[in-house]
């Protein structure tokens, strides 16, 4: 095994594959088998395009730049995530319109099908169709999927999703749901249109996208309250989101309590920074070599059914 390698870092800067080099050495002095990330994204061209067009003009949207590190083709981003280690992670896409998730749904449920390594991913938007879709794609074998509140724009309360919920609760196939007011606030963002889903499916088995920053405490409330929610570190703690989203002081004690329940999650690709900023910014956080281990591999793995194997390993 090594660690990446330069030919998939072609097209990148040369600080970025050096400061990658960091990563591998970090879960083997763990003794992990690699890492599970379960906040990736693979996208439709169209919709990636569209993406990163966004991004490109941060600093009208979020008065910051956000260059996204790793711009490079869907097979380059697949093997810089092999040789960075990354086990398992998933394709989350996610609609901005009615009309569009059973396509996207399609192309990701596609994807993980031929890609190594890449988890069955699926999503939603309040739309008639809603419930028939989200059991077409569990039948189809997603095995994770996506809500994004801001997005999306829509109220998670909303009546068209409330079998979508169900649903997944019944399956206990975990959501990512990015109900976080970060970086940018929606009509249906914060801890309570979300919290009012948990209240009706408390044993809805959902990740908080970005920990629920900024709103940071209040979603570890949840945590606290219903047993089956996690917080996803996508973006926490690095350098970037301190200036922009600073956690409370007292948070990092909060992250160590509720240790069994905090996993992996990065915006792979989408960060303005080297993917070994991040786990970086998680050993900073001075928690323990086993808080490490349950977030990079234990929880995230658990959360994906990986207990029975790994594919993609090499
Ligand atoms: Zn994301």
């Amino acid at each position: 095994m090594s660690g990446p390698s330069v030919a998939e870092y072609r097209g990148l800067p040369a600080p970025v594959r050096q400061a990658d080099e960091a990563v591998p050495q970090l879960w083997r002095r763990l003794g992990l088998p690699g890492l599970v990330d379960v906040h990736v994204h693979f996208l439709p061209p169209s919709v990636l395009a569209a993406v990163w067009a966004y991004f490109d003009r941060a600093e009208e949207h979020y008065g910051v730049a956000w260059p996204v590190t790793y711009r490079v083709g869907d097979n380059e981003r697949v093997e810089l995530l092999r040789g960075l280690g990354v086990r398992a992670f998933p394709s989350l896409a996610y609609p901005h319109k009615a009309g569009m998730a059973r396509w996207l749904n399609d192309w990701t449920l596609a994807f993980a099908a031929r890609t190594s390594g890449c988890v069955s991913s699926a999503t939603f938007f309040p739309e008639p169709d809603a419930a028939a879709y989200v059991t077409e794609a569990l039948e189809a074998g997603a095995r994770i999927f996506k809500a994004h509140l801001q997005v999306g724009g829509y109220d998670p309360t909303d009546p068209l999703l409330r079998p979508v919920w169900g649903r997944l609760a019944e399956a206990g196939v975990p959501v990512v749901v990015h109900s976080g007011s970060g970086p940018l606030p929606g009509a249906h963002t914060g801890p309570g249109p979300f919290g009012e889903v948990l209240r009706r499916h408390p044993r809805l088995r959902a990740v908080i996208a970005h920990a629920g920053m900024p709103e940071y405490a209040e979603h570890a409330d949840l945590v606290e309250r219903y047993p089956n929610v996690h917080l996803d570190t996508t973006m926490v703690a690095t350098p970037f989101t301190e200036a922009l989203m600073p956690m409370p002081a007292e948070h990092p004690r909060r992250l160590a309590a509720l240790r069994d329940r905090v996993v992996l999650g990065t915006d792979f690709p989408n960060i303005p920074y080297p993917y070994a900023t991040q786990l970086d910014s998680l050993v900073r956080l001075d928690l323990g070599d086993d808080w490490l281990r349950a977030v990079l591999w234990s929880n995230g793995a658990r959360l994906l059914g990986l207990d029975a194997g790994v594919s993609g390993t090499r």
